[in-house]
């Protein structure tokens, strides 16, 4: 049997609630609400991107909310509280399935799929306010040997380890990611090239202070070689970690344990 609600729903008006002016005039019903909310869907559906599936659902919450029933019958209220709840528990979800992901479970970086989509954000808050963005490409140093002889297990904690240590040197709005083994990027906004310089020089003092692996009844500092590069105006994520990799590359045959700075652009 059809409800009362149900057969009332094509009557109903909607009007924005935000807007004075248009609490007098229903600036919509309740059709054309349905028909805006199935368009959001299908552009829900065509976006691969979290970041706009989210911004899209904050439309429609807003819209939602904005809403109210004209004849403030009851149900459609209740209608509209609960349509609000899902859209909020569905944004919930979707976050913490982002923030999954985006992350590398061992460690509490960001992994390959994260730093896409922060690479992208950072790149274009960079260009719009003329700002640089340090792009460090970080490699441990003897890593095969620490495994060799402690293990897996322990090489696997001086993974965890580095990366705590990382967080905790570097300010709220740089980000760590896990590039790949026992690589990692840092990424620097706003930096110049000597303030990344000491930015890195400060983990691996760090790092150097908060372990030491007791190898042959020696204590074998743990260390990394990094290479940095600053991103230009309009420089793609690729172009940048190449210019970085290649004066990481450089660290190593200096002899490990060092930044050096990429110089061209
Ligand atoms: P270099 O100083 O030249 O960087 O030498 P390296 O020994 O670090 O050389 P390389 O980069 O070739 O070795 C990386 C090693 O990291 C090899 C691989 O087994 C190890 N590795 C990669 N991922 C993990 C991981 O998740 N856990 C552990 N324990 N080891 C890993
Ligand atoms: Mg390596
Ligand atoms: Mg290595």
């Amino acid at each position: 049997m059809q409800k009362a609600t149900d057969r009332k729903r094509g009557m109903l008006r909607l009007v924005k609630s935000s807007n004075p002016d248009s609490e007098r005039k229903p600036m919509t019903d309740s059709e054309k609400y349905y028909k805006q909310v199935e368009q959001y869907a299908e552009q829900i559906r065509s976006t691969k991107n979290a970041d706009e599936i989210i911004k899209i659902l904050d439309v429609v919450l807003s819209e939602t909310r904005g809403i109210k029933f004209s004849d403030e019958a009851f149900a459609a209220q209740e209608q509209v509280k609960r349509a609000e709840q899902k859209i909020e528990s569905l944004k919930n979800e979707i976050e913490q399935l982002r923030s999954l992901v985006q992350t590398d479970q061992m460690t509490g970086a960001f992994n390959r799929r994260g730093l896409d989509d922060i690479f992208r954000r950072e790149a274009a808050r960079a260009d719009r306010n003329a700002q640089s963005l340090g792009v460090v490409m970080v490699d441990l140093d003897d890593f095969k040997k620490i495994n060799d002889c402690l293990g897996h297990p322990c090489g696997d904690n001086v993974l965890i380890n580095l990366v705590a240590v990382a967080k905790e040197t570097l300010r709220p709005t740089d980000v760590v990611v896990r590039f790949g083994g026992e690589e990692f990027v840092i990424l620097l906004p706003d930096v110049e090239m000597d303030e990344a310089l000491t930015i890195v020089q400060r983990i691996q003092n760090n790092l150097a202070k908060s372990t030491a692996l007791s190898l042959e009844d020696q204590l074998m500092p743990i260390t990394f070689s990094a290479g940095i590069a600053l991103r230009s105006f309009g420089e793609n994520q690729h172009s940048v970690i190449s210019r970085a990799d290649k004066a990481l590359y450089q660290a190593k045959r200096m002899g490990k344990n060092r930044a050096i700075p990429s110089m061209a652009s």
